[in-house]
């Protein structure tokens, strides 16, 4: 029989016991262990089985043993204890209010995955991890941050392999009436609601769950409702499910629907409203359209037109790029675009035209036939950033054709590292032995670091093999349950007792499994790598985990390959796959390995983020030089596989790859872990560690990542944004632009003369230019005209080129201007230069703003 309507009855606490429900309910616990122990004490059995889910433990627990404890004042004490300890967290000064003047309201994030905590499963890897990272880091430092994205009924998906080896999919339901979510609701209790237009009758309803991690609200869309018809209570059903439309009408949402769930939760919670809104990845990017489309219809006044509303809304925003992969960048049929935008419009009153306008493929190479996400992130934010130096790069050669005329240099999308929140993701072991040795955990100065050098080399050490028994046992316990799954009698796995070993050299190797981090590239030369496991003096063991997107059969087939290896009875005490790759497996896995491994090919990992969560844990990085690796690998905090990256076969590179990791984990890594000394420690190695901690621990922390969100994009774009809020700016601001670009057809430089140097000079001597320069009906005020200068490459090219600033020396009739200045030489060597004339405002973020410029 099936139950004809569904509701949850909640449990009711004890009155002393009641402080629970908020430290249930509030994320803080995920990062705070004595939250957790407080839960497992309750009841240590339950504790287990519900893996560690607070609200789900509330429930499960027999009233008699709630009744015990609320009658055990000691008991009682200590949750009075944790409340209160949760109360000053969370009104605490924060880095926050210490040191930001002028502070913006809010900010608004949005992604399309939020990675908290295993028990909110909302999230299917890095791009999600780091933005649960962000959240926890912005409560930790009182930034008034307010996350923004979709709850999917079914998650991304559960992970288990069949006997062959080949992974499965799960969806299991989450019910948000059982997850620690609370339902926004108005003043007089009914849910609030948002809604945005679709083609058809009826409008895409969505309700609003709230999830509190720490000082910071998650706001989260749920479209399954019974207001909705038919497939739009689908809409939220699973992140990165469907194609083509569902994908459009989950990014319509949260874009579209995200702006306003803000707004309804900013005029019932009072709430400041965003004034920054940062788009984690391309996927949130129509909150840029849904922000015009407010300006543009009349508040107290008339509206803004949609040009000054662009300005107005893109100066507030903010655009992280998070991947050079191709098929990470969502790109819609422009047709779906036009039917959706067209007629019943998500944003009335927003032309189509101009919508479809925004994500164009204007550059060369372009299809007239797509619309690209990622190129609307990069028009409607005037703040753009990829998260490493490398992807930063990389970011800017690819999207050059946006900015053509300008060097690669010179494209307006800057960088910020990753970083990942240690509270999160540092062992206990490892804070308690800094905090042994004297150092303020809770600092996030860099000189918190050299503690590294005053623990003893015994202790670290001892720490070390204590994680690594952890990881040990947790990997046994996995394998056994998977190993069942897969339809292993018991009795046949008394071989699973004496998987890994808690005194061998640990390598662990776990991530998404697209096909460019090369899951099997270790796999290259089978033979080789079971030497290596199964070497008599100097073994090694690998653990592996990751999932492969559901409609990616090559990456299955990549985990098969992987798992049938690890099959081996030769070989399956030293190697493991385990499925299930989640937060709740990484957080021991960090830190119970030694080494570190990955090996994508080069640079397509934008930062990656897991290398760094193993060095705060003493763990060894052997990687690719790139992403974040290529920026800190300093010759001794870890090693690097030599990229065969100048090699466009991809099998020969693969092999020159492959040799080189063997190489490096025979004869310099393993040598290194196995070589005793005295006392029967490895010196050498804890060397590296205590390097790895001192050198990579202060930049690898998301605090450190936070603090350069705020300082280099989310104050200016408020600054920006706060100039642009008087209509009156904003508007000079869009008449100007669409000024230059009227005029900019006529703008040529029609002659340069230059003195003081012939075909030789000196060092110190003076090089005076004039260039005569054609603005038709532009001023010498729109524009500037400048000397770029600097170093010549061998094809003539400006190598890290210089400019200066050319002042208006005389002007006559018909826009005709010289414009002149004088450069002292100061470096010896071939030299060059030349003149451009680039739309100059003190609004503009870069010179590259408009994309406008004319070369002599
Ligand atoms: C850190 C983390 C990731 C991201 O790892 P990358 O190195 O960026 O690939 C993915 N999944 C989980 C569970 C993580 O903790």
């Amino acid at each position: 029989m099936r139950a004809i309507r569904r509701f949850t009855v909640r449990p009711v606490l004890p009155e002393p016991l009641q402080p629970l429900t908020q430290l249930a309910t509030n994320l803080r616990w995920s990062w705070h262990p004595p939250t957790q122990d407080l839960f497992a004490e309750i009841d240590p059995e339950a504790w287990q089985a519900v893996e560690g889910d607070p609200v789900r433990l509330i429930g499960a627990v027999e009233p008699a043993r709630l009744d015990e404890l609320a009658a055990d004042s000691a008991f009682v004490r200590r949750v009075e204890q944790a409340a209160a300890g949760l109360a000053t967290y969370l009104g605490e000064p924060s880095w926050w209010s210490r040191n930001v003047e002028e502070p913006p309201g809010s900010i608004a994030y949005f992604s399309p995955e939020f990675g908290v905590t295993s028990v909110l499963p909302q999230y299917s890897g890095g791009l999600g991890i780091l933005a649960g990272d962000h959240l926890k880091t912005a409560s930790d430092l009182g930034i008034p941050i307010i996350g923004v994205g979709l709850l999917y009924k079914h998650g991304y998906f559960q992970q288990t392999l069949s006997r062959d080896g080949w992974q499965e999919e799960t969806y299991p339901v989450l019910d948000p009436d059982t997850a620690p979510l609370s339902l926004l609701r108005e003043t007089d209790g009914r849910p609030s609601l948002i809604s945005i237009a679709v083609p058809g009758e009826a409008p895409l309803w969505a309700r609003i769950w709230v999830a509190a991690v720490g000082r910071v609200p998650l706001l989260l869309l749920d479209t399954d409702l019974e207001e909705n018809a038919g497939e739009l209570r689908a809409v939220t059903d699973r992140l990165y499910g469907g194609g083509g439309e569902h994908r459009l009408l989950q990014e319509l949402l949260l874009g579209v629907g995200g702006v306003r769930a803000l707004r309804a939760f900013s005029r019932i919670t009072g709430t400041p409203a965003p004034e920054v809104f940062h788009t984690n990845e391309g996927h949130a990017g129509f909150l840029g359209v849904e922000r015009i489309r407010e300006l543009t219809v009349a508040q107290d006044g008339p509206g803004l037109d949609f040009d000054t509303a662009l300005e107005v809304s893109r100066a507030g925003t903010v655009f992280t790029t998070h991947t050079p992969v191709p098929a990470g960048i969502d790109r819609f049929p422009r047709e779906l675009i036009e039917q959706y935008f067209a007629g019943n419009s998500p944003v009335p009153g927003a032309p189509v035209d101009r919508v479809l306008a925004l994500g164009a493929e204007t550059h060369d190479g372009g299809d007239p036939a797509v619309f690209n996400m990622a190129v609307m992130g990069f028009r409607l934010a005037q703040r753009a950033n990829g998260v490493s130096q490398l992807h930063g790069e990389v970011s800017r050669s690819m999207f050059n054709g946006l900015w053509p005329g300008f060097d690669e240099e010179e494209v307006p999308i800057s960088s910020i590292t990753n970083g990942v929140h240690a509270p999160t993701w540092v062992a206990r072991e490892v804070f308690e032995l800094a905090s042994r040795a004297g150092a303020d955990v809770s600092s996030d100065r860099p000189e918190v670091w050299d503690v590294a050098d005053h623990v003893s080399s015994e202790q670290l050490w001892s720490t070390k093999r204590t994680l690594r028994e952890r990881l040990v046992e947790d990997v046994r316990s996995r394998l056994r349950t998977s190993w069942r799954q897969r339809g292993a009698a018991p009795a046949e796995l008394g071989w699973i007792d004496s998987v890994l070993d808690p005194d061998v050299l640990t390598i662990g190797f776990a991530r998404r499994v697209p096909s460019y981090k090369r899951l099997t590239l270790m796999l290259r030369d089978p033979a080789r790598l079971k030497a290596l496991l199964l070497h008599p003096e100097h073994p090694v063991q690998l653990v592996i985990a990751g999932k492969a997107h559901p409609a990616d059969d090559g990456g299955k087939r990549l985990i098969q390959e992987m798992v049938r290896f690890a099959d081996d009875p030769e070989v399956r005490h030293r190697i493991v796959f385990l499925p299930g790759y989640d937060i709740a497996m990484a957080q021991p896995l960090y830190p119970g390995c030694d080494v570190w491994l990955n090996n994508p090919l080069r640079p397509y990992e934008a930062c990656g983020t897991s290398g760094m969560k193993a060095a705060l844990n003493g763990g060894l990085n052997l990687s690719i030089l790139d992403g974040w690796w290529d920026e800190w690998y300093d010759g001794s905090n870890g090693w690097a596989i030599p990229s065969a990256d100048g090699i466009g076969e991809e099998d020969r590179r693969d092999d020159i790859e492959a040799s080189a990791l063997y190489d490096l984990v025979e004869n310099e890594v393993a040598p290194r872990f196995y070589d005793l000394d005295a006392d029967g420690v490895p010196s050498r190695w804890i060397e590296m560690v205590r390097h790895t901690l001192k050198s990579l621990g202060p930049r690898v922390l998301s605090t450190r990542m936070l603090r350069d969100y705020v300082e280099q994009l989310y104050l200016p774009a408020a600054r920006a944004s706060r100039t642009l809020s008087e209509p009156a700016r904003a508007g000079e601001f869009a008449a100007w632009k669409r000024r230059v670009r009227d005029g900019w057809d006529v703008v040529h430089i029609e002659h340069v003369e230059s003195h003081g140097v012939a075909d030789s000079a000196e060092i110190g001597s003076s090089l005076q230019v004039a260039a005569f320069v054609s603005l038709g009906e532009l001023s010498g005020d729109d524009v500037a005209v400048q000397l770029v200068h600097g170093r010549i490459g061998p094809d003539d090219e400006l190598v890290e080129p210089r400019t200066l600033l050319l002042g208006v020396g005389e002007s006559w009739a018909g826009g005709r201007h010289r414009f002149e200045g004088s450069l002292s030489l100061d470096r010896s060597g071939p030299f060059g230069y030349t003149v451009r004339v680039v739309p100059r405002h003190e609004l503009a973020a870069s010179a590259a703003e408009t994309g406008l410029v004319r070369i002599a």
